[in-house]
């Protein structure tokens, strides 16, 4: 069964694989636990920041900067560098991230994981 949310606390209870979609591309694939852990892509890092935890003390949460891309027009680089807090200037958004196996069965797109 293939079930699709922003709800990362929700899909990691109610899953065993999750891959994390960013316009309209995968970004980060793992097994459910092991996202949830130790999550590497930094859009998936904020997507965490910004749902509570369904256990644990109360934290502040906080919002994703900026606006998805504009998917009309391709830009050459990756399509979360205008909002990635973690981009490298002169790479990010020049040249697009392949998905690459960092970990057994964990896959990232991100120049920070080359
Ligand atoms: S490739 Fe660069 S801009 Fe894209 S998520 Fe990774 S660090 Fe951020």
């Amino acid at each position: 069964m293939v079930f699709i949310t922003h709800d990362l606390s929700l899909l990691v209870e109610m899953s065993d694989s999750v891959a994390i979609m960013y316009a309209g591309e995968i970004v980060e694939r793992a097994p459910s636990r092991r996202l949830y852990a130790s999550p590497m892509h930094p859009y998936t890092r904020s997507l965490m920041q910004a749902f509570p935890p369904l256990t644990g003390p109360r934290r502040r949460l906080s919002g994703i900067a900026g606006q998805p891309p504009d998917l009309t027009s391709e830009s050459p680089g990756c399509p979360f560098a205008p909002r990635c807090s973690q981009r490298v200037a002169g790479v990010c958004e020049r040249v697009r991230p392949r998905l690459r196996q960092v970990e057994e069965g964990h896959w990232v797109a991100c120049h920070l994981h080359e």
